[in-house]
């Protein structure tokens, strides 16, 4: 009789492997297997939250101020306040660079026309941050001389109030027009998306 050990081609019975009973029965949550899809270094997401994020994370505002609101605007890029920690550092000297205008102090009845020059030479996307009372409804300027609120000329996505606000509520506003961009919807393409007609099949 031949030792079975000699034959290369032998096969072995395979054993189940043997598995803890709790393994068995627990289901795999959701979390699990991201976690294990995660582990092998794939990550899954949409075009829209990766372009919001880098958007949200990545803010150029317009160098310019209009008055007191100024000065607690330009704390924020010191390094008490810090702004660079939400990525919102980089001021930027042309508007054809910038993404974000920063409203800070009275608008004039003269000097509103130029913001609204400089609002429309800022590429899309682009967002406006009202900041303080001034800006937002006038403030204590209740005369002929002063603009009642600069979305009168521009749209404002987020408002700061007080007189002034402090650099700490001029951050707060960052976060929340982040909160905004983080939840907005992209055009894809140059394109605005066709209207469908009506009557039209679906
Ligand atoms: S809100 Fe107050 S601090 Fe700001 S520009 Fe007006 S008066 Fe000055």
């Amino acid at each position: 009789m031949t030792d079975p050990r000699d034959n290369p081609f032998r096969t072995l019975a395979q054993q189940a492997p043997s598995r803890p009973a709790a393994e068995l029965v627990m289901p795999v949550s959701e979390e699990d297997r991201l976690r294990d899809e995660l582990e092998r270094g794939i990550l899954f997401t949409t075009v829209e939250s990766l372009v919001n994020w880098a958007r949200a994370n990545a803010i150029w505002p317009l160098g310019f101020g209009l008055a007191c609101c100024a000065i607690e605007m330009m704390a924020i890029a010191g390094p008490r306040f810090d702004v660079s920690r939400f990525g919102a550092e980089v001021f930027r000297g042309s508007p054809r660079q910038a993404d974000l205008m920063i409203v800070a102090g009275r608008v004039s009845i003269k000097m509103a026309p130029v913001l609204r020059q400089l609002y429309d030479q800022m590429p899309d996307p682009k967002w406006v941050i009202a900041m303080g009372a001034c800006s937002s409804c006038g403030g204590m300027f209740n005369n002929y001389a002063i603009l009642q609120g600069v979305d009168k000329i521009v749209p404002v996505d987020v408002y700061v109030p007080g007189c002034p606000p402090r650099p700490e509520g001029l951050l707060h506003g960052i976060m929340k027009l982040q909160e905004k961009i983080l939840t907005s919807k992209i055009e894809l393409g140059p394109f605005p998306r066709k209207k469908k007609r009506k009557g039209a099949a679906a």
